[in-house]
């Protein structure tokens, strides 16, 4: 990682809330006192922060020093415990758990179900298969209900609406939510609504004042209707949670879950051309820019990655990608879980394309460009040599994989 400070919204915003249980630990360090002969000093270099375009910002009311001070991160600061011992309802949410973690639009759910749970209720999770998270607790789960039985690996709809109805008849949740997506929460929320004979609120992007408010007609218009017992949100319904602990207590269910007629065969994934998919739907995307200089060795790299090509306009104004390529304002907006950027600088217009990426990985010989600041793991350096040592290590890496199999 490279020693390049960025800017944090939210520790700056913390910083200038004197009510919130953080403020004191974003507090810039000391900013004057007095020296051995009784003058006061003064830390010019701590007064201010960085602007989105690298340029230092002085705020005269000197509240506003988030982006300078070396602090203690969220994950070094003990949250502060939200506890619900004894719930008087529950809020139920089902993530998609794409690759056996809580996506971006899984912790937006779960923000969303903590403002319907208010001080009373309880947020409950209900998680189905093998995971790999480790932070139910600071993405706001009260309670944790796993269903983790053969029956619910792969590609198992019949069977997870089972599931969720013995977790109804259980705990009776006052709202149900599930991710209104194409990861799996999309589908299994219309089913379990057509089990039970709900009307779910669908593409739901706001819940305000006892009213769900969704998307409709082909997203040109909104549809506003009383919250539902059953709603499928979409991403950015709600802020996720960022400033509570939760318990993510275990629970368990006590009655056994019916089998459903096994109508349908997971035969598994499809293998495709990442090249084939949409840039709209691609999770994964390797994107070059005009600091590319050996498009052969960018290509054959996103092959040896398994990644789907994307591209800054100006590798497209040059011929050497195409115009569907682009990533961008002007091109595609895309929404990938991983984007790379090859020798991209990160003007506004391209990092306006990637705003929904989870995250970015940015690979640049200059330390101080846009894209660096907005990258998640910056790489600085030549980009033929690290995409060399990147394809090297990914045969590397499948090798092994392949010796341990044998
Ligand atoms: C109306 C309008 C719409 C636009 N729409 C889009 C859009 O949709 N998408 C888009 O991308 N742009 C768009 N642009 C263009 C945009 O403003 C930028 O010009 C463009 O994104 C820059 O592309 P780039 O980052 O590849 O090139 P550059 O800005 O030239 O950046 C190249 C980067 O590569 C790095 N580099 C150089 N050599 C190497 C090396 N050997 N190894 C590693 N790194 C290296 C440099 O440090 C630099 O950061 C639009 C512009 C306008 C006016």
């Amino acid at each position: 990682m490279s020693d390049i400070i960025r800017r944090d919204p939210r520790a700056e915003w913390i910083a200038r809330n004197r009510l919130h249980p953080l403020h004191a630990a974003m507090q810039p360090a000391q900013a004057s006192w007095v020296g051995p002969n009784g003058i006061i000093r003064k830390n010019v270099h701590g007064i201010g922060f960085i602007g989105p375009n690298g340029i230092k910002r002085i705020d005269r009311s000197g509240a506003q020093q988030g982006g300078t001070v070396k602090r203690t991160t969220t994950a070094d600061v003990l949250l502060p415990l939200h506890q619900v011992i004894d719930p008087a309802f529950y809020i139920a949410v089902v993530p998609d758990m794409v690759g056996g973690r809580l996506s971006s639009h899984d912790r937006d759910l779960l923000g969303l179900a903590h403002s319907l749970a208010g001080t009373e209720g309880a947020v409950l999770a209900v998680v189905f298969g093998e995971h790999k998270e480790s932070a139910f607790d600071t993405a706001g789960v009260d309670r944790l209900l796993l269903l983790e039985g053969a029956e619910f690996a792969g590609y198992s709809p019949e069977q997870r609406v089972q599931g969720l109805r013995a977790v109804d008849n259980q705990f009776d949740p006052r709202h149900w939510l599930l991710p209104d997506s194409r990861s799996g929460g999309g589908e299994l929320g219309r089913r379990f609504a057509a089990s039970m004979g709900e009307r779910p609120a669908t593409r739901v992007w706001q819940v305000k004042d006892a009213q769900a408010t969704g998307r409709a007609g082909a997203g040109r218009e909104d549809i506003a209707r009383p919250v539902s017992r059953l709603i499928l949100a979409a991403a950015e319904c709600a802020e996720p949670v960022s400033e509570t602990r939760h318990e993510a207590l275990p629970v368990e269910l006590s009655t056994n879950i019916a089998r459903s007629l096994p109508r349908i065969e997971d035969l598994g994934a499809v293998a495709v051309d990442p090249a084939l998919i949409p840039m709209a739907e691609a999770e994964f995307i390797f994107s070059g820019g005009n600091g590319v200089k050996d498009w052969d060795l960018f290509h054959r790299t996103a092959v040896a990655l398994g990644a789907t090509e994307g591209a800054s306009r100006v590798a497209v104004d040059d011929g050497f990608m195409t115009r569907d390529r682009q990533v961008g304002a002007s091109g595609t907006w895309v929404t990938a879980r991983v984007y790379v950027a090859v020798g991209i600088s990160g003007a506004i217009q391209h990092l306006q394309g990637i705003g929904a990426c989870d995250k970015v990985v940015a690979i640049n010989l200059d330390p101080t460009c846009d894209m660096i600041k907005r990258a998640d793991l910056s790489v600085i350096g030549e980009s033929a040599a690290i995409l060399q040592a990147l394809i090297e290590a990914v045969e590397a890496y499948r090798n092994e994989a392949k010796r341990d199999a044998a």
